[in-house]
């Protein structure tokens, strides 16, 4: 075992408690983690290729859907270097790389896709808390979703339209997947 502080790895400082105190507090269980995370670290060029890589893009003036990795309901994206990592909603990272995530800023989603990654003032908008709850509350969403029924109803949509265009973007798919099976070729009931 080596004196040196130096080839010790930065351990020789542990399990030195002093008296009437404990020693190093164990970490709590989601603190620890494999790497370093950076909540600041910037998106990568590799991570932005690859962000793109993944999002379908509807016709027109459609949804951008984001078809990686599902947290919740929501997209997520995770990106390392330097050793350290990040991890950020797809949204929030399509706002981050276009500069507009400053801070307190959220990701807003006027089509109330929540795969949708498409910045555009019908689609995903960097905003506010309190200004994301009033448009929630007008499209009578109630915007912070505390039922867990509701919070699984969305997961599983979220599931379902990723699977519908994981092949690409497709207009039949991805309505039965938002819920809307009603066949599109038959008129509406009154
Ligand atoms: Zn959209």
């Amino acid at each position: 075992m080596s004196s040196s502080p130096e080839s010790s790895s930065g351990r020789w400082f542990e399990d030195i408690p002093l008296p009437g105190m404990d020693a190093c507090p164990q970490p709590r269980p989601a603190a620890r983690r494999s790497r370093p995370y950076d909540s600041t670290l910037p998106p990568t060029s590799a991570a932005i290729a690859a962000f793109y890589s993944r999002v379908v893009r509807a016709p027109g003036n459609g949804c951008h859907i984001w078809t990686g990795a599902i947290s919740d309901g929501y997209g997520r994206i995770t990106w390392r270097q330097g050793g350290v990592s990040r991890t950020e909603y797809a949204h929030r990272f399509a706002l981050l790389v276009a500069g507009e995530l400053t801070d307190g800023a959220i990701g807003e989603h006027r089509c109330n896709e929540p795969l949708c990654v498409r910045l555009d003032p019908d689609h995903l908008i960097a905003s506010t808390q309190s200004a994301n709850l009033l448009y929630a509350v007008a499209c009578g969403r109630t915007g912070i979703i505390r039922n867990t029924t509701e919070r699984h109803d969305r997961h599983a949509r979220s599931l379902a339209v990723r699977e519908a265009v994981s092949g690409g973007w497709n207009a039949k798919a991805y309505a039965q997947a938002c819920g809307n099976t009603a066949p599109l070729d038959e008129p509406p009931l009154f």
